[in-house]
């Protein structure tokens, strides 16, 4: 079965990276057909949007997309294509496996999990009240009424948590830990803190893990969950969180794991799913041949597995920790040191995988 792909490959050094992750991919034998879209700085100084309506159709016509990374320069009126694309398609979960391959510098060695990020709600979903607006007098007045004083000179971030959205993200959590063999899931909250909106997410999580007896169900606050990742990863599979925990945990797991070049992810929602790194364009090596695609076809490895080729994926998988293990055909950053002369490029990294996919 052929499968068609929204290609997007982004602008600084994503063009370099998709392409490799596309060679890659090809080389599995699946066969995918690449509809390729444009997204980011170059098509906007070209046609005046970092987003055109042509790839949103896309990804809304083909489901499954996978995309390099695309700058958000600082200050100007330009939205991010990465919170355009969340919010057009409510992908409203964010998974980043956080594996640590052999032959990668890290501290952690022994970490396995999966972080599971709501996308959608929390102190993300962009309710504020500006300090001295109106709209800021108003709420404060509201809240003085129900006997709640806040300062005068405050800046206020709503954080909204929805049985909706905890459930689906919950759902996500244990399917994704059923469709690959995990034993275990972890809910994060500061629900001792904040009753009602980490609260409810917590009653919400032990609700739904009621319903998948044959996977462990435990929670964890968020505070002591970062302390025990950095002392006894092992201990962790999939967590699931809140947003803004989520995004951090998510990090926390990157440099656990032994950096931005080596941690992918995926977007996925009901209508569709994006498969990305977690790190960004990395404008300075734009052009390069230099930076690391492995996140990018970590993130292929996730894409193959959401259309249900999971043996081409699994071959993919170790093709990639392969040549990482060897530590011969990597680029800079995963060489002992950055300057390494003995690093290759981006394109040749690639040449490597598709040799040890035989
Ligand atoms: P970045 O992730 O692009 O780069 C930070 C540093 O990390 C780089 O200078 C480099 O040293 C290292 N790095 C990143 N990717 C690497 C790779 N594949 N291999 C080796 N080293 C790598 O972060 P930034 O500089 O903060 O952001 C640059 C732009 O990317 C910004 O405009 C930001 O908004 C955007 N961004 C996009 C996405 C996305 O498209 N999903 C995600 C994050 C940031």
């Amino acid at each position: 079965m052929t499968h068609t792909v929204t290609f997007i490959p982004g602008d600084g050094t994503g063009p370099e990276l998709a392409e490799a992750t596309r060679r890659v991919l090809e080389a599995t034998g699946v066969e995918l057909e690449w509809d390729e879209q444009p997204a980011g700085v170059d098509v906007y100084e070209e046609e005046g949007t970092p987003f055109p309506d042509r790839t949103l159709e896309s990804v809304r016509r083909n489901r499954v997309g996978i995309k390099g990374p695309t700058t958000t320069p600082v200050g100007s009126g330009f939205r991010s294509v990465n919170v355009l694309l969340r919010k057009e398609l409510d992908l409203y979960a964010c998974i980043r496996p956080c594996k640590a391959y052999e032959g990668v510098r890290t501290r952690y060695p022994e970490t396995d999990i999966v972080i599971v990020r709501e996308n959608t709600e929390d102190l993300y979903a962009g309710i504020e009240f500006e300090v001295g607006t109106a709209d800021n007098a108003t709420l404060r007045a509201t809240l003085a009424d129900l006997g709640q004083v806040v300062r005068e000179d405050s800046g206020i971030s709503i954080k909204p948590i929805s049985v909706f959205g905890s459930e689906r993200i919950v759902e996500a959590a244990f399917d994704y830990a059923k469709a690959n063999g995990r034993s275990k899931v972890t809910a994060a909250h500061k629900a001792n803190i904040m009753k009602f909106s980490d609260g409810l997410f917590l009653d919400t999580a032990r609700r739904v893990a009621e319903r998948h007896p044959e996977i462990e169900f435990e929670d964890r606050i968020i505070d002591n969950l970062c302390n025990q990742l950095v002392s006894r990863p092992e201990e962790y599979d999939v967590i699931v969180l809140p947003n803004l925990y989520g995004d951090i945990v998510s990090d926390l797991g990157a440099g656990m794991i032994g950096g931005l070049g080596v941690a992918p992810g995926g977007n996925i929602g009901t209508e569709a799913a994006m498969f990305e790194a977690t790190h960004g364009s990395a404008p300075k090596y734009k052009g390069q041949n230099k930076v690391n695609p492995t996140a990018l076809m970590l993130s292929g490895v996730l894409m193959l597995k959401h259309l249900g080729e999971n043996e081409a994926a699994d071959r993919l998988e170790n093709a990639i920790a392969a040549v990482i293990r060897r530590g011969e055909k990597v680029t800079y950053d995963l060489k002992p040191t950055r300057e390494d002369p003995s690093a290759v490029g981006t394109s040749e990294f690639a040449d490597a995988v598709i040799e040890a996919l035989g």
